[in-house]
């Protein structure tokens, strides 16, 4: 018997539909302005499970999945500040429905490489206007809404069960209230059914309370209950959805029609990257095309997906994906050779068949149900079963077990064939082309016994095998005695120009001095790559550590403070161009045993809050432009801060946690250098750089906010 876990009622529940033996799903859909991310795709895949398994257990399903051309976009793009991506698509000479329609097609692009069955329907929300308007009329009649100058809205306290999906009532409530200054609302938890246009909008539709466009939540009452009807089985989002969407949802829809519509609320948990929350600002957003350029297929994070419950968070690392995609070649293999084998008879496999459908009906158990898929291909199962119940179970898992072979087999046998006789032949030069052209199919052709028999091949390991996902996969050498007398590190990102100018400049003038050159690729897709290896095979000084993502600034430093050896290290900016013998200055700096950080510019600050270039030589805060210390000073205040992913404050941070072991900083006047513009900052958008600097400066406040007696401008000096 399936039983879903209903957010509702917040246990699992035996499944009754409205109708005996079908079941209507209807999920939210991607707001098409921009392409969706695979914390999205997490989302769609759980709903994509849960009809596949609801039509394998006989249901005949009937699935909605919306796509929002109007609405939320407007919301969304004044909230993360991202209405210039669509402006400078209107500047390329695109309007809203081209930005829309562009962006609904790479949406169902990836859906069918993830094997998403597409939806019975894909309602636009701008096609469905009327009956948005119509609701709300309804809801206006019955009570439940308001006008104001043209704006209509949701009553909130005249549906008293509002709540009743997030638990989100009273304080709690209000505190969930995105903060607006909308003056037309009599209670700040009334939401927005109707917005009348402001002057200029062009993207706007008649109503009776004039020109305008629908809010949100209305569409998806609109549009579930005009595809599915009024009372329906199961309502999908991602967890974000539960407040305030769906809860907006439940009180128009019943609000509306006066009776309960959903039976089931499912709600995915969500996708998160190296264990935070994906967003543009953090620069960890992937999309499906993100992981292909990477060398992985799209059934790899199909796998991936479900190896985790869709209640858990997913916590998205490239390792773990390998790792997925290393699995599902393996099961393919396995797949294939039992599909190959001639034994055909015996067994049924009962006992593995009741396991795999026990784990999908208790909550969509996806984990459980992969360890049954691995259970039994390792167990002595006859290979026909095998093939039969691995052939049933791919129909819920869909992914792809037997379709290489299915597809190619024919003429790779073929090739096999051809080969074997050309080897016989001994015309071995034309059988290693046919073995290439073989392999370029995704098989190899094994020996054996029998003779030669034809396999899928493993993939090769995807390009970025060897690449750091993470700084504690680095080893500390850092209790190691010092080998040089200088590690200089330097952190690129997508910017080769100044990382090459930068590592060159080094080159050129580190002069007698022993010194070794780290640099850390963060992610880079722009031949920062293969640069840094030819510079590392030609100057023995280079050593490369290259991340397969960006691990973020304080991360990406620190994999390179973990790997020195140099008595004193430096780190680098790549926007500086040494023009000569900085590291003697330095050194002598660094002698004297009191000073922390020496650098090339510093700053100072009366209150921690605001910080003004200042001349040295001592002063609060060295920038992070140059900075050289002793290693010992590493070994004694540690690491830096990797909370720190944009790198502003980062070096404040990083000056204040010496300052607090009781060191001086330091400017060294004079140092040979010229600076170019910085690379992290010209390239983010300015209400970016502004969020994010906020960000990093609450950050530091909170770690050293309280600690002004600290600061130069404060200090009592004889
Ligand atoms: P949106 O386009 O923002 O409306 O999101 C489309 C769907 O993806 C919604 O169901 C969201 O709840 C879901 N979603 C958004 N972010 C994530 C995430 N990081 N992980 C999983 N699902 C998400
Ligand atoms: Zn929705």
């Amino acid at each position: 018997m399936l039983r879903l876990y209903n957010t509702l009622t917040r246990r699992k529940e035996p499944f009754a539909p409205v109708e005996p033996g079908r079941a209507g799903i209807y999920s939210c859909g991607p707001t098409v302005y921009r392409d969706v991310h695979i914390g999205n795709l997490r989302t769609y895949l759980l709903a994509d499970w849960l009809r596949r398994l609801l039509e394998a257990r006989g249901y005949r399903v009937k699935h909605v999945k919306n796509i929002t051309d109007v609405g939320h976009m407007r919301q969304e793009l004044l909230e993360r500040g991202e209405d210039k991506v669509i402006a400078a698509a209107l500047r390329a000479g695109k309007t809203p429905r081209e930005i829309a329609q562009q962006y609904t097609e790479s949406f169902l692009r990836d859906e069918a490489a993830l094997n998403i069955e597409p939806a019975h329907i894909f309602p636009h929300a701008t096609e469905h206007i009327e009956r948005m308007i119509a609701l709300t009329q309804r809801l206006m009649e019955r009570g439940l809404a308001y006008e104001v100058s043209g704006n209509v809205y949701f009553a909130v306290e005249r549906f008293p069960e509002y709540g009743k999906l997030s638990g989100n009532t009273g304080a709690s409530l209000l505190e969930g209230v995105r903060s607006e200054v909308d003056p037309g609302k009599r209670d700040p938890r009334d939401f927005a059914l109707w917005k009348a246009a402001e002057p200029g909008r062009t993207v706007k539709w008649p109503s009776p309370w004039g020109d305008g466009f629908p809010g949100w939540h209305i569409e998806c009452s609109a549009m579930s209950t005009f595809h599915l009807g009024e009372r329906f089985d199961i309502h999908t989002g991602g967890v974000d959805n539960v407040f305030p969407h769906h809860e907006g949802e439940i009180a128009q829809s019943e609000g509306a029609f006066g009776h309960q519509v959903v039976g089931y609320w499912m709600h995915g948990q969500h996708l998160l990257v190296d264990g935070v929350k994906m967003a543009k600002s953090t620069g960890n957003v992937y999309t499906l095309p993100d992981l292909q350029s990477r060398g992985f297929e799209p059934l790899d994070f199909r796998y991936l997906c479900a190896t985790v419950h869709y209640r858990h968070r997913l916590n998205f690392t490239f390792a773990s994906l390998r790792a997925a995609s290393v699995a599902l070649s393996r099961l393919r293999q396995e797949a294939f050779l039992v599909a190959e084998s001639e034994e055909r008879d015996g067994g049924s496999g009962e006992e593995w068949e009741a396991a795999f459908w026990g784990a999908l009906e208790d909550d969509l158990h996806l984990p459980r149900a992969m360890a049954v898929v691995w259970g039994l291909v390792r167990s002595e199962t006859p290979a026909g079963a095998k093939a039969r119940l691995l052939r049933a179970f791919d129909q819920v898992l869909g992914l792809d077990l037997f379709a290489p072979a299915a597809e190619v087999l024919g003429s790779v046998r073929a090739m096999a064939d051809e080969r074997q006789e050309l080897r016989t032949r001994s015309g071995f030069a034309k059988s290693d082309a046919l073995r290439e052209r073989i392999a370029a199919a995704g098989f190899q052709v094994r020996d054996t016994r029998n003779g030669p028999a034809v396999a899928p091949r493993l993939p090769p390991p995807p390009i970025q095998a060897d690449a750091l996902h993470s700084s504690r996969e680095v080893p500390s050498r850092m209790e190691e005695p010092d080998e040089v007398g200088f590690s200089l590190i330097l952190v690129g990102r997508d910017d080769l120009p100044a990382l090459r100018r930068c590592a060159e400049a080094v080159l050129r003038h580190a002069g007698d001095h022993e010194i070794e050159l780290i640099v850390v690729d963060n992610g880079s897709s722009d031949g920062t790559a293969e640069w840094l290896r030819d510079l590392a095979a030609r100057d023995g000084r280079v050593r490369a550590l290259r991340c397969d993502h960006n691990l973020g600034t304080g991360a990406a430093r620190n994999c390179g403070l973990k790997q020195a050896r140099g008595c004193y290290v430096v780190l680098l900016d790549s926007s500086i161009e040494l023009t000569g013998d900085a590291l003697s200055p330095l050194a002598r700096a660094l002698e004297d045993a009191s000073t922390g950080i020496a650098g090339a510019f510093g700053v100072n600050s009366r209150d921690l809050r605001e910080f003004e270039d200042a001349p040295g030589p001592e002063v609060d805060a060295v920038e992070g432009y140059l900075m050289a210390f002793r290693r010992d000073g590493v070994r004694e205040v540690g690491l830096m801060d990797e909370k720190f992913r944009f790198y502003r404050h980062l070096d404040l941070d990083y000056s204040f946690a010496f300052r607090e072991a009781g060191y001086r900083n330091g400017v060294v006047p004079g140092l040979p250098l010229r600076r170019h513009a910085h690379s992290d900052w010209e390239r983010t958008p300015e209400e970016e750089r502004e969020r994010l600097s906020k960000r990093n400066f609450y950050r530091f406040l909170k770690k050293h906010g309280h600690r002004s007696d600290l600061l130069l401008a404060n200090a009592t000096r004889p």
